[in-house]
């Protein structure tokens, strides 16, 4: 059992014999105060010891690499049995936001994605999610990590069952707000309607990048399975459900889906779900051989949108250098660990 796996009646169990206030100290602890074991210094010594013995963290650090100074920092982990995963902590103005990862790799295949060109190791247990958000807490001292994504490595919908225990636990018990915790899917339509089903009011984004079905089967392979017909009921439903907006998140790649003609389809698709879009300039991956829209055309194709009445933010593009795109720090460690190329 690892330190963020176990549950707090398991720990109660393992603390047994024990005077009854140890189990709050220790779960808060390592929880709300983000601790090591050994810097729990209201519990004694030797109980530390063990706890740590007992409890091994899930995350052992590989490499730790910072960009834009500073302020994007990227984190390599490798699992208890040798998979890699990534995390990345981002500090804005006015917020610090840590994007993490549900699953080594990913079984999406998603064209132009580093992780989906790797394939699918393993879904990541509830701990292993957990604990990239209390390392990028310990990482980040000095500024609070206020927001949480679910923007790294894997598919957060399809390893649901261990995706949204870590969301509560994050939530409730890391006190992070359910509104600054974001999971974003690619259009995984069970997922969606379980998630519908769910009080806590986190926020949704769907990876969209084409929004027809001949493109987005294409460079979104599980549009075969459920096609954006599909995917937009389920979004209707969700949003009935839970009266809350999602956003659709967009990379731009040059002449494939950054034309008027894409601006037309996508405020078509956005339009009676009242989404608001995301505009992703796109990474290099070694995998694809699509290039990013210019700059110039990200901008002219916001202006398309608004010109049909949708709202669209184009996100800063944070640690190219560093390989800060989905999976590629991973993909360069394991192709070329020692010389990584320079985006
Ligand atoms: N599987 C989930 C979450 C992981 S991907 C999903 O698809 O939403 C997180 C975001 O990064 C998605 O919007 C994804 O489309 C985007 N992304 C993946 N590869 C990218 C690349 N090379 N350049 C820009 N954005 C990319």
């Amino acid at each position: 059992m690892t330190r963020y796996d176990i549950s707090r009646s398991q720990l109660a169990e393992l603390l047994e014999g024990e005077p009854k206030y140890r189990l709050d100290q220790i779960w808060h602890g390592i929880h709300g105060q983000f601790r090591e074991p050994e810097d729990l210094t209201n519990v004694p010594k030797e109980l530390r010891s063990a706890i740590r013995d007992l409890l091994p963290a899930a995350l052992t650090p590989i490499r730790n690499i910072s960009s834009d100074g500073e302020t994007t920092v990227k984190q390599l982990w490798q699992l208890h049995d040798g998979h890699l995963v990534e995390s990345v902590l981002m500090h804005y103005k006015d917020r610090s936001t840590v994007c993490i990862s549900s699953q080594a790799g990913c079984a999406m295949a998603c064209s132009f994605c580093a992780t989906g060109q790797m394939g699918f190791d393993r879904h990541l247990s509830t701990g292993e999610i957990v604990e990239q958000v209390v390392r990028a807490v310990q990482q980040s001292q000095t500024k609070r990590v206020s927001n949480v994504v679910f923007m790294g490595m894997g598919e957060p919908l399809a390893n649901f069952d261990n995706v949204w225990p870590a969301v509560r636990r994050i939530n409730s018990d890391l006190g992070i707000g359910a509104r600054k915790i974001t999971v974003s899917t690619v259009g995984v339509v069970p997922g969606i309607q379980r998630l519908s089903l769910e009080t806590l009011p986190v926020n949704l984004a769907v990876s969209l990048h084409a929004a027809n079905d001949k493109l987005r089967n294409q460079i979104a392979p599980i549009n075969r399975t459920y096609p954006l017909r599909k995917l937009a009921e389920s979004l209707q439903a969700y949003r009935r459900a839970k009266n809350r907006r999602v956003s659709l998140e967009w990379a731009m790649i040059d002449s494939l889906n950054d034309s008027q003609g894409a601006a037309q389809e996508l405020a078509a698709f956005a339009r009676p779900l009242g989404a608001h879009i995301n505009l992703i300039p796109l990474n290099p991956t070694p995998g694809f051989e699509g290039g990013g829209s210019s700059p110039a055309r990200i901008a002219e194709f916001q202006e398309q949108l608004e010109s049909f009445g949708i709202n669209a933010t184009i996100r800063s593009n944070r640690g190219t250098d560093i390989d800060a795109a989905c999976g590629q720090l991973r993909a360069e460690h394991i192709i070329r660990p020692s010389k990584r190329r320079k985006a």
